[in-house]
């Protein structure tokens, strides 16, 4: 045995890390487990410079997202996907050991994990009957005097149960929690969903944030390029915390071709196309037997529950179908969540639930 472990932090050594779709793997020709795009575009590069360290916010790419965003340059930081946003937001407004985040479980896992590697501790409120964000336990959790929660993760559209969020319920919370607390709405499905953004609410809500990625809607997981919007003075401290150089030069050439006039365009249509597949999938699905719940679908994913998913499981494994199983989940019991893939994988999937 070797002792090198014991010479690692005490939370790393106990940390189970997050089991991404890539680290568990599988066989076979349709991924549906990761809320990817379906279709890859192609981009120029320029080679010329990369002896050069890239600038610490590339200022092109910055516009470009503020253009499409509606926010203003200073409102933004570009970081190595939503995932290092969420953990910069933690490492800047947490103190080890004694802060914590609070989440609303069933939820996206980063945000437990970053806090855990943070040595942040996690406070849960979980979600409502409706597996809508409980407001009034949110506020109640936070206001307690002993309360130290510094950060409120949100997630719309939830991954994995599809729910959105309220905007007159938010502002309530970010009112009642203003200075004490920063709250977080992920959204980085929000592409497909555009209107029920709370990018709106930024000008008037120093304690809001919004996270975004260019993984999903995009297509361009493997560049790994998120952002944080949120009012100057948060960006600010941000800023301060970030690695010196954290958009590499080639990544932030890729970004600013996606968010281009023509990019744009491309992103909207993958999105219209996704959605109506979204569509085909769910009506199929409704034709199911083995099917006891749909959930709300709001992203480029479904999460279903079957009455057996473990044989649904299987069964989508031995053809050649990957998905992401949720089964072990508090409260998603025999669920499993599909990406929306192209339309050859929708009919590949209803195919294999049709024959069971
Ligand atoms: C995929 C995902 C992310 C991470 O996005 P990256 O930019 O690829 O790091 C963050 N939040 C949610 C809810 C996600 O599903």
């Amino acid at each position: 045995m070797s002792d090198i472990k014991y010479l690692a932090r005490e939370t790393v050594q106990a940390l189970t890390p997050y089991l991404s779709a890539r680290r568990i793997g599988g066989k076979g020709d349709v991924w549906l487990n990761a809320n990817e795009a379906p279709d890859c575009s192609e981009y120029q590069l320029d080679s010329s410079k990369l002896n050069r360290y890239p600038e610490f916010q590339p200022p092109q790419l910055i516009s470009a997202y503020a253009n499409y965003a509606l926010v203003k340059k200073d409102q933004l930081l570009c970081t190595r996907g939503a995932d290092e946003s969420i953990e910069i937001l933690i490492r800047t407004f947490c103190e080890p050991g004694a802060d914590s985040i609070l989440i609303c479980p069933p939820t996206y896992g980063m945000y437990a994990i970053s806090a855990e590697t943070c040595g942040v501790a996690i406070q849960e409120v979980a979600l409502d009957s409706n597996f809508d964000v409980d407001y009034s336990a949110v506020e109640r959790a936070v206001s307690k005097p002993t309360s130290q929660v510094k950060i409120v993760f949100l997630c719309a559209p939830n991954n994995p149960t599809g729910n959105m969020l309220d905007k007159q319920k938010l502002v309530n919370l970010l009112q009642a929690t203003k200075g004490k607390v920063l709250i977080v709405a992920d959204e980085a499905y929000i592409e497909f969903c555009p209107e029920l953004s709370q990018v709106d609410l930024i000008a008037q809500h120093e304690n809001l944030v919004i996270t975004r990625t260019l993984s999903k809607a995009f297509a361009l997981a493997a560049i790994r390029c998120g952002f944080t919007l949120a009012q100057a003075s948060v960006i600010e401290l941000l800023s301060k915390v970030i690695a010196p150089y954290p958009v590499p030069a080639p990544i932030a050439q890729i970004a600013t071709q996606a968010l281009s006039e023509n990019g744009l365009l491309v992103m909207k249509k993958r999105v219209d196309t996704l959605n109506n597949n979204r569509q085909l999938l769910q009506t199929g699905l409704k034709k199911i037997a083995c099917i006891t719940e749909i959930f709300p679908a709001t992203g480029n994913y479904i999460l279903v529950r079957f009455k057996d998913s473990a044989k649904v499981f299987a069964a989508f494994a031995k053809d050649g179908i990957i998905m992401r199983d949720f089964a072990s989940k508090a409260r998603l019991e025999n669920c499993i969540r599909i990406s929306i893939g192209s339309k050859a994988e929708i009919e590949s999937t209803l195919t294999t639930l049709n024959s069971l």
